[in-house]
């Protein structure tokens, strides 16, 4: 629900066949190799890795799929863990990685490219890069061998083909600077923000069930991921703003709210801000578009609605209700919220199905703790609101 949506909202998987273990077993054999030198032997021990990688898959072994992803990177790492959840969820089939290239840059960093493919309702066939570290005397898959720029507030990730980067540094750069006056929570200091080319790669590497291709895609505790195709570079302020808002209120609330509010507050701080308006103002919707109870924003799943103008209208709607609470409640207040809710731990969205219910249920709990009335009476005054605007 944090997927990035640049307003207009724009916005596949595996099949775990027995397949995996026969590879395992092929690429074993080739250890038996006596003539093997050493960089044949480093080859073999990473087809090893990605042979285990795709048993993890077919056997449903979370534990066995990160023992092969380099822990050191924390972004990444977490990354995997939703790319190996949305890889075991669906109906995938043929799963299979095959070493195209590969390189070893120095005795303990690897270059590889691989063809990944799968058989889905199309079979999907994906060829990129990845970076393979070895710790003690261990391989690890360290992700895309992105080129960076590191700023003293976050890491830039960019592909080698990518052109603007400048122009996405003052971007971003911005957004940062327009939200320092705006929360006094500060993103991390780690945080990292990694540019795309190639937004099919983008979904892959990120979470391929969408049946989009989306701009970007954000979580709590993720990179910040953005597809750079787009020509006009003043089309990704909103985007990058509206993705950083994610980044800083998910960790203030450690991810216990609902993705609407999440999304509301995103929009509202972050697309409508830049744009000078909300929904209604701008003309994106009307009063009737926006009359939504915050029940019906907390169950709708936007995943299945039924057409894009409904999904456009629960974003709206979500922004409108942010608006309402700073106006009537003030911006203190929505963040008394947001620290309320972060009073609990941090909530995993990775596997846990119960993971909505939950946060509607923090949600009713802080609207009762900060605002002292109930959910119900909160539409009806939202309801009010709306009609004097
Ligand atoms: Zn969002």
């Amino acid at each position: 629900m944090k997927k990035i949506i640049i307003l207009l909202i724009f916005f596949l998987l595996i099949g775990c066949s027995e397949n995996g273990l026969d590879e395992k077993n092929n690429m074993v054999l080739h250890e038996d190799d006596q003539t093997l030198s050493k960089e044949d032997d480093v080859k073999v021990q990473i087809e090893n890795l990605m042979a285990e990688k795709i048993h993890a898959i077919s056997m449903k072994d979370l534990n066995l799929y990160m023992e092969q992803i380099y822990p050191l990177d924390h972004y990444y790492y977490n990354e995997q863990k939703r790319w190996f959840s949305e890889m075991t969820s669906k109906n995938l089939s043929d799963l299979k990685f095959e070493i195209l290239e590969f390189s070893l840059e120095d005795e303990n960093t690897a270059i590889v490219q691989i063809r990944e493919s799968y058989q889905d309702a199309e079979e999907m066939i994906i060829e990129f890069p990845l970076k393979f570290i070895l710790v003690d005397s261990l391989w690890y898959d360290a992700g895309y061998p992105f080129l960076e720029k590191k700023t003293d507030r976050y890491t830039l990730k960019y592909m080698p083909d990518e052109t603007r980067v400048y122009a996405f540094l003052d971007v971003i750069n911005t957004a940062y600077d327009n939200l320092a006056d705006i929360f006094e929570e500060k993103p991390d200091p780690a945080f990292e923000i990694k540019l795309f080319t190639d937004q099919e790669l983008l979904r892959q590497r990120s979470v391929p069930s969408i049946g989009w291709l989306f701009t970007g895609w954000g979580e709590a505790n993720e990179s910040l991921k953005i597809y750079t195709g787009h020509e006009s570079i003043n089309g990704y302020r909103g985007t990058l703003q509206h993705e950083l808002i994610h980044h800083i209120t998910m960790n203030i609330c450690n991810n216990n709210l609902p993705g609407w509010l999440a999304d509301g507050i995103a929009l509202h701080y972050g697309n409508y801000d830049l744009e000078g308006g909300n929904p209604l103002t701008l003309g994106y919707s009307t009063k009737e578009d926006l009359r939504w109870s915050i029940e019906a924003l907390g169950h709708d799943e936007m995943w299945d609605a039924s057409s894009q103008e409904e999904t456009l209208n629960w974003y709206n709607a979500s922004a409108m209700y942010v608006a309402f609470i700073v106006d009537v409640y003030g911006h203190e207040t929505l963040m008394e919220m947001f620290y309320e809710a972060g009073k609990k731990p941090y909530h995993e969205n990775i596997m846990n199905a119960s993971f909505k219910d939950l946060n509607n249920k923090t949600f009713d709990e802080v609207v009762e703790s900060v605002l002292k009335i109930d959910t119900e009476a909160l539409t009806n005054l939202y309801y009010e609101w709306l009609e004097k605007q």
